[in-house]
């Protein structure tokens, strides 16, 4: 996949819009707090479209059933572009947190999830030379950050 420079703010609002009807149909409210001068990243663009939708939908699966909210923020800070996909959902277990990104990791019923999601995107933001961190608090929400490199040469 081909490395570009990726507006991403832009692809944020795609990805929200993409993600609308589930979110409606599962009472999430879908929040974007998009900062301005977020640079460019540098991104094979089908794959950071992937990151995004397989937390979005992660983030909706975690808040079933009742729905809550889903909160993207974009920001700069400190030379790097940081993404955070914040929900109000169920949470993760202290003893889990380890493993998610674990292929096949799942909690999820048989036909719903085959844990594979996470460990992909950990592959993709690695290999973009970006970071992915989670903070999860049981019954209260999970927090998953996104830093990503500047595209370089512009600015
Ligand atoms: P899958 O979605 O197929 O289960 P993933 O790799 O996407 O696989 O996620 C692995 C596991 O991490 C999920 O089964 C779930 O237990 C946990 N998880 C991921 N995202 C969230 C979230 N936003 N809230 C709560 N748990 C989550
Ligand atoms: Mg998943």
């Amino acid at each position: 996949p081909t490395v570009k420079q990726v507006a991403l703010n832009d692809l944020v609002r795609e990805m929200a819009i993409l993600c609308e009807q589930r979110a409606k149909f599962v009472n999430v409210i879908i929040e974007t707090s998009l900062g301005n001068d977020i640079p460019d990243v540098a991104a094979s663009p089908s794959e950071l479209q992937q990151v995004f939708l397989n937390l979005i939908n992660n983030a909706l699966d975690a808040m079933e059933p009742g729905g809550g909210e889903l909160d993207i923020t974009t920001r700069f800070e400190n030379g790097t572009v940081v993404v955070s996909i914040a929900d109000t959902g169920c949470g993760i277990p202290k003893a889990n947190l380890s493993r998610i990104f674990d292929p096949f990791f799942t909690t999820k019923p048989v036909g719903k999830g085959t844990g594979l999601g996470l460990s992909i995107i950990y592959g993709i933001v690695n290999k973009m030379g970006g970071e992915i961190t989670v903070r999860s608090a049981l019954d209260k929400g999970t927090v998953f950050t996104l830093r990503l490199p500047v595209a370089g040469g512009i600015e």
